[in-house]
């Protein structure tokens, strides 16, 4: 009789588990814009140092920021976890993040990388990369240098409205100001070698192929390259040569990964935790090297061959909250500019 009760009250505790919300405690839910193979690890270990499991929703930046709309007050998500400064900015002016309070991300990730509604947990950047055989590195020391007249027919860039350009836009407006900055995507637009199209990687096969000589692309994509086992990649990499820009004047310029608590979270407190885990040394260095990028910790050491290959550089110190901010701007700016 008291194994039935028991096998009773376990079928009961089963059959309460399978019927409880999504949002029951200890359960965190994640949308999540970024997903890579190296990224499950973090999501186990948290739920093994905790005991709160994670549910995920992968999923692209555009339709989860819609789905949080839509779902309002009755999202089950507790966070958002995405890629560029301005789609964070997005997602925050759509009123979607709840302030982030942490002391421990306060501490850990540096003041220029998060804002009062998201931090950033890894850091990549955007460089010039040049077919060696057509274009001497010294002809591309800066963005600025791109417009210069003596590029023409040279430039490969993907669309001016895509967020990588945008948050660069956003930094450049920061910096030299808007005036400038629409100069300077003119004369970036007058030099390219074919309309925008396609992702980074595609400009650097552009620049191998020799349909251009220069273009930019985030740093990842680049390390992606240098450590892809196809001949064909490395056939690509052997033909470019990578400059960090603007060493003598702002830096080059810093995108990131990052998070936010959603406004309506029903697991706040585990939300906190796992950001609070993600600023962890050992989580910090799973995070960016899954993506090829730069723990935001510093006592995070990295150890990517690529990266280190690539080499030390100066980052563009420049608050990413503020280039985000001046994203719409930039779109704006390179409309009239006719960078499409
Ligand atoms: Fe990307």
């Amino acid at each position: 009789m008291r194994s039935v009760l028991k096998t009773l009250a376990a079928a009961l505790a089963t059959s309460f588990a399978l019927a409880a919300p999504v949002q029951a405690q200890g359960v965190l839910n994640i949308y999540s814009a970024r997903h890579y193979q190296t990224d499950e690890a973090l999501y186990a270990n948290f739920t093994k140092a905790t005991g709160i499991r994670i549910n995920r929703l992968d999923g692209k930046e555009d339709e989860l920021v819609e789905r949080i709309r839509n779902e309002a007050a009755a999202s089950p998500a507790d966070l958002l976890i995405t890629v560029d400064a301005s789609r964070l900015e997005v997602a925050d002016k759509l009123g979607l993040f709840q302030p982030l309070q942490s002391k421990i991300i306060d501490e850990r990730v540096p003041a220029n990388l998060r804002t009062p509604n998201w931090a950033a947990f890894s850091t990549r950047a955007r460089v010039i990369v040049y077919n060696k055989f057509v274009i001497k590195p010294d002809q591309v020391p800066t963005y600025e240098s791109l417009a210069n007249p003596e590029l023409k027919g040279q430039v490969c860039v993907r669309s001016g409205g895509h967020p990588y350009n945008l948050s660069l836009g956003g930094a450049f407006i920061a910096h030299v100001g808007e005036a400038a900055t629409e100069a300077w995507a003119r004369g970036l637009v007058a030099n390219f070698a074919r309309p925008p199209r396609g992702g980074d990687t595609d400009q650097l096969k552009s620049v191998a192929a020799g349909e251009c000589g220069v273009a930019l692309a985030n740093t990842y994509y680049v390390a992606r390259l240098m450590r892809s086992t196809s001949a064909a990649d490395q056939a690509v990499m052997a033909k470019l040569g990578v400059v960090w820009p603007n060493q003598a004047t702002w830096g080059a310029h810093i995108n990131v990964s990052g998070a936010g608590i959603l406004k309506h979270a029903p697991n706040k407190a585990a939300a906190v935790k796992f950001l609070e885990y993600l600023a962890s040394d050992e989580a910090q260095v799973y995070f960016a090297d899954g993506n090829n990028e730069w723990p935001v910790v510093k006592t995070a050491a990295a150890r990517n061959p690529a990266l280190d290959k690539l080499g030390s550089f100066r980052p563009d110190a420049l608050a990413v909250g503020d280039l985000a901010k001046n994203a719409a701007l930039a779109q704006r700016v390179y409309d009239r500019a006719g960078w499409k």
